[in-house]
């Protein structure tokens, strides 16, 4: 099938027509592990509906972004990683890093993260 606007890979593993190793999924969130990892934990929380980045969050989306941060919690926490530390990063269009364009919250840890990523 042809993608629309409102497609992205992570749609695409949303309605499992690709595969992903899914740590995580509820009504709203799911949250997969990177396929390409930089940290020895590399998740991605991601929201089921399309929001292509920041940019487009409305107000109404504030209690889904937090639910967000809290799957990372969670996840944090049952992978080890809460004590010693974690990092949350959420890039934005071409100067942030932004590849996929279905906002996405990454969970980094697992070992010592430098400034940069
Ligand atoms: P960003 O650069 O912030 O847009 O992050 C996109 C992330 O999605 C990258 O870390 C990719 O490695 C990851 N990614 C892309 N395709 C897949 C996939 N099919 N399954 C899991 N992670 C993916």
């Amino acid at each position: 099938m042809q993608d629309s606007v409102q497609d992205s890979i992570f749609m695409k593993i949303i309605r499992r027509e690709i595969p992903a190793t899914i740590e995580y999924e509820d009504d709203d969130i799911i949250a997969i592990r990177d396929i390409q990892p930089i940290a020895p934990t590399h998740i991605l929380i991601i929201p089921k509906t399309l929001i292509p980045t920041v940019n487009d969050l409305a107000e109404a989306d504030a209690a889904l972004l937090g639910r967000m941060v809290l799957v990372a919690q969670k996840l944090a926490k049952e992978k080890g990683i809460a004590e010693n530390g974690y990092r949350l990063v959420i890039n934005v269009n071409k100067d942030g890093g932004q590849t996929v364009f279905h906002l996405h919250l990454h969970l980094l840890g697992g070992r010592t993260l430098a400034f940069t990523m």
